[in-house]
This record gives structure tokens, C-alpha cells and sequence, in this order.
């Protein structure tokens, strides 16, 4: 992760947020490259989504809503998380996140410890166990330790586990429910009755938007609403860079489908759509797997909820959330404003409430998997041939901020450079690409390497004397080899898309 973080600041993908002033936790900037690498992300699943299907219409609706919005759909009432606090340092830890495990000697327990879930948060809470044997001269055996989650403590185990910055027992609150939605006011007033929220997901504004969208848009069931958009959580502890952050961009649709539809399979349909996609966008299949929210979890309106995972450096985790969510949704907006959510079926001539499936996922998560997927250490032959470290970022050419590099062979050349630029121009009216002329060849592959770019193209003397071929050299195998223009073009159509 260091590694990657380190080349995202370095060459301006992703920066800390106000960073001049030291940065506020849980927010990022996104620089030139990333703001790309984003764009094209964004664009992709708009694509292959609204653009390319017949069943899927896009929307873009407001970041504040209507408080009563989020009263319907629950979030004022339950978007929690159990938060516990530090009495002494005021650190704030989430609930599900603290574990702690009783020290265990000849069959007594002796004390408590405490630790922040980690990689191993069972090792770390085992030697935690061992030092405080020691640390307190204990004789016997430790038996090992058995890490439980801070929400399951007792009342009156909670002033015997200690914080896990002080170390001391007694220093932790109880678990209490926080919201996670950020306030604001509305209007010139400060009370409540100007009370917003910021939206904490996209979802609510494809629901409460259904019956304009039905009732102007010639759909059809079944039927997608798409939403591109920012979100905001004031999350206990954001953490593993963008990962978890407090404003984030979500990319969601809700699938509408008839009441009696065979919700399971059209469940199982999207799940399958979205693995393809992200394949398609260069996730490799071996980081992607599968986790079925076990039934007893799940809200009580859910008929289930699959989310695709993904191998980060520092675990497996949440990419993309496909629930099944009953006619839920739609339901309590209606409820809620008065106003029926439902849909007229021509074969039996009666109106009913549509069930929806949600594929809800993060754009921040995805650029993270491509860079932690794509990054990459081998060796590269230097001008002498001799072979140095390379570091590479494997990005598929559809996302890839970069997609070609124009290098003339020579700076001072005006034959080569005049020619390059022309090649620049003309790539530069479809595609991001980026024209370089100073330094030596290998060494402007190698800055091109770092960033992604799939394809550099050198125009050198044959180009200009010969036939008007250039050289093309690829990112991954390195190899080059000479086309012409027209060639390169095709190739782009073919891997850009
Ligand atoms: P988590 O359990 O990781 O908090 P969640 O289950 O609450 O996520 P959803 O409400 O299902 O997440 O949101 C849909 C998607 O939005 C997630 O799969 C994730 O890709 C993205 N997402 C959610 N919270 C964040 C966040 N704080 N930062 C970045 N992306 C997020």
C-alpha cells in the first residue's frame, strides 16, 4: 500500500484534501491523472450501462433532498454505526471494528485486552495476552486468547476492557449509535425546521424520481435508473486511503422488475454483469470473489444481498453491493408523501409496486483495485542495456488516463518533432494522449510505464525517410514493432471503448 500511495501523490493522481493546511482525515483530491483515471471509469459504466443497453435510463438528481427523504428510507432512524469513545484521549473507535479477548490463566481470567481490528487482529490480541502475563509476573498457562467484537461485550464487561490507546480498563464509553449523515441548514434559519442532510447514498433519488421517470421517459418493465453522483458519510474511522472517506462517489442503478419476476435470477444476472464488467475494465479474476450476506443479517425487507469482493493489499474487502430489495423502497416513499409508486400492467390490467434489484458501487473502490491490481516491480533494460528497476501500473487500456505517448526520437530534429506533433494532434481529438520530447527514449518509456500509458510511439528517421512507419512499443511485454498510422488508430478503436 505504501508503495502505491506513494506513486498516487508522486505523480499526481490522488493528493490528501486542503493539504496545505495539513489535510482533513477522510478526504482526498484527485490531480490531474487520477481526475482522468476517474473520468474514465465513470464513462465506462455509463457506456456500457445507459448508452449501450435499451432497458437502462440515467438521471442525475440533487446531493440535498427533501429531509423527509431520508426519513422514509430509514437512514434518519438507522444509518448508525456503534461508536465508542476514549474518555481519556477522546478517540473514537467503531464498535464492530474494537475487539478484545479475556487474558486466560489456569482456567482464570486474569484481565482483559483490547485492539483495533487489523490483518491479525487475533495474533495481535494474542501477544497483547502474553506481554500482560508477563508484564504482570503471571505463572501458569495462557490459554489462547478469543477474540470477541466490542458490540457483543456485556454491560458489565465493558469497564474491564481497556481503551487500546491508554491500555487502561474503565477508559471506554459503551457502544452508542452515531449518524452517519451529515447536517446542514437550508435557507437563512438555523433551527429545525431547516434541517438537510447530505446525501449518504445516490439510491433515494432514483426512487423518489420513479414516477416522473415512468411517466415521461417510455419505459418499460423491466427497467434500469441509473445515478453517477457524490455521497457523503461521516464515517467513524476512514481509513486504507480512499477506500473509506467521508465524500465519495457512488455509482448505482436500481433495476425494476415485475412483482411476480423471478427476482433470484435477475439477482444473479446482475451479479454476473457486474464481475463481467469489471473484468472488462482489466480487475484481474483471481482478486474478485463472492460473499452471500447470511440471511440472519440481513435487513428484514432484503431478499438477499451478494457483494463482489476484491483483494486489496490490506484484505479482502467490498467492492460492489448487489442487493435485492423488494418493493421496499418504493413502498415507503409512497407511504411517506401520499403519493402511489406504481406501475400499470397491461396483461392483467391492474397496477402494482415494482421489486427492484440495486447494483451499488463505489468509483473510489474501483480506482483503488486498479491501482493496487495494476502496480508492478520488474526490470527493464537502461540505455546501456543493463536492467533496472521498473515500477509499472498495468492499467487497461479503457481506463488508463493516458492512452498513447507521442515521443519524437530527437528533440532537436524539427523533422521528427514537426511530424510528432501532427500525430499528436490528430490522436489528441479522440483520445488522452500525451507528447513528450525531453530526455532519453528509455527514459520517457519508463515515466510513461509508471503512469499506465498502454502504448508509446516513437517517430525516429525511418519514419520521415522510409515508408512513414513509427514504432510502436507496448507498456507490458515491452516489445516494439513498426505500423503505420492507420494501424494505430484501429488498434485504439479495438482497446478503447
Ligand atoms: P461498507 O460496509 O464498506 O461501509 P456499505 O455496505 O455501507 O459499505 P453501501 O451502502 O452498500 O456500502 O454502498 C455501496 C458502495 O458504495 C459500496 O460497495 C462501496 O463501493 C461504496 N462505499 C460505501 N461507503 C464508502 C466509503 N465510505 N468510501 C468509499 N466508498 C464507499
Amino acid at each position: 500500500m505504501d508503495a502505491i500511495v506513494a506513486l498516487a501523490k508522486r505523480r499526481g493522481f490522488i493528493f490528501p484534501s486542503s493539504e496545505i493546511y495539513g489535510g482533513l482525515n477522510g478526504f482526498f483530491d484527485y490531480g490531474p491523472l487520477g481526475a482522468e483515471l476517474k473520468k474514465n471509469i465513470r464513462d465506462c459504466w455509463w457506456n456500457d450501462l445507459v448508452r449501450r443497453r435499451d432497458d437502462i435510463v440515467g438521471v442525475e438528481t440533487s446531493i440535498i433532498m427533501h429531509p423527509k427523504v431520508w426519513e422514509a428510507s430509514g437512514h434518519v432512524a438507522g444509518f448508525t454505526d456503534p461508536l465508542v469513545d476514549c474518555k481519556v484521549t477522546k478517540q473514537r473507535f467503531r464498535a464492530d471494528q474494537l475487539f478484545f479477548a479475556e487474558v486466560v490463566v489456569d482456567g482464570k481470567t486474569v484481565g482483559h485486552v483490547s485492539a483495533v481490528e487489523s490483518d491479525d487482529t487475533a495474533r495481535d490480541l494474542q501477544e497483547m495476552a502474553e506481554y500482560f502475563k508477563r508484564k504482570k509476573a503471571i505463572q501458569g498457562t495462557l490459554a489462547p486468547v478469543v477474540a470477541r467484537e466490542f458490540t457483543t461485550a456485556k454491560p458489565e464487561e465493558v469497564p474491564l476492557i481497556p481503551s487500546p490507546v491508554t491500555g487502561n480498563p474503565g477508559d471506554l464509553t459503551e457502544a452508542r449509535a452515531f449518524n452517519m449523515m451529515f447536517q446542514t441548514n437550508v435557507g437563512a434559519m438555523t433551527d429545525a425546521s431547516s434541517v438537510a442532510y447530505l446525501r449518504p447514498e445516490t439510491a433515494q433519488g432514483m426512487f423518489v424520481d420513479f414516477k416522473s421517470v415512468v411517466d415521461t421517459g417510455r419505459v418499460k418493465l423491466p427497467f434500469g435508473i441509473a445515478q453517477i453522483g457524490r455521497s457523503f458519510r461521516n464515517e467513524i474511522t476512514p481509513r486504507n486511503f480512499i477506500f473509506r472517506s467521508r465524500e465519495f462517489e457512488q455509482m448505482e442503478m436500481e433495476y425494476f422488475i415485475h412483482e411476480e419476476a423471478d427476482w433470484a435470477k435477475c439477482h444473479q444476472e446482475w451479479i454476473e454483469w457486474c464481475r463481467q464488467w469489471l473484468l472488462s475494465i482489466g480487475l484481474p479474476e483471481s482478486h474478485l470473489s463472492l460473499y452471500a450476506h447470511p440471511k440472519e443479517k440481513l435487513a428484514f425487507y432484503s431478499k438477499g444481498t451478494v457483494d463482489i469482493m476484491f483483494k486489496y493489499p490490506f484484505g479482502v474487502q467490498e467492492l460492489w453491493g448487489i442487493a435485492a430489495r423488494g418493493d421496499y423502497d418504493l413502498k415507503q416513499h409512497a407511504t411517506c408523501s401520499g403519493k402511489p409508486q406504481e406501475i400499470f400492467d397491461e396483461a392483467t390490467k391492474r397496477k402494482f409496486v415494482p421489486h427492484v434489484i440495486e447494483p451499488a458501487v463505489g468509483v473510489d473502490r474501483i480506482l483503488l483495485a486498479a491501482l493496487c491490481a495494476g502496480y508492478a516491480e520488474d526490470e527493464a533494460p537502461d540505455e546501456k542495456g543493463k536492467l533496472e528497476k521498473r515500477i509499472v501500473l498495468r492499467l487497461s487500456p479503457r481506463i488508463a488516463p493516458v492512452k498513447v505517448a507521442v515521443l519524437p526520437l530527437l528533440k532537436n530534429k524539427e523533422l521528427l518533432t514537426a511530424r510528432a506533433r501532427e500525430l499528436y494532434r490528430k490522436l489528441q481529438r479522440r483520445y488522452a494522449v500525451f507528447y513528450d520530447e525531453a530526455g532519453a527514449i528509455g527514459r520517457r518509456y519508463r515515466r510513461q510505464d509508471e503512469i499506465g500509458t498502454p502504448w508509446c510511439v516513437t517517430i525516429d528517421f525511418e519514419t520521415i525517410e522510409k515508408d512513414g512507419s513509427f514504432t510502436l512499443r507496448d507498456r507490458d511485454t515491452m516489445a516494439q514493432r513498426r505500423i503505420h498510422e492507420p494501424e494505430l488508430f484501429a488498434l485504439l478503436e479495438e482497446k478503447v471503448y
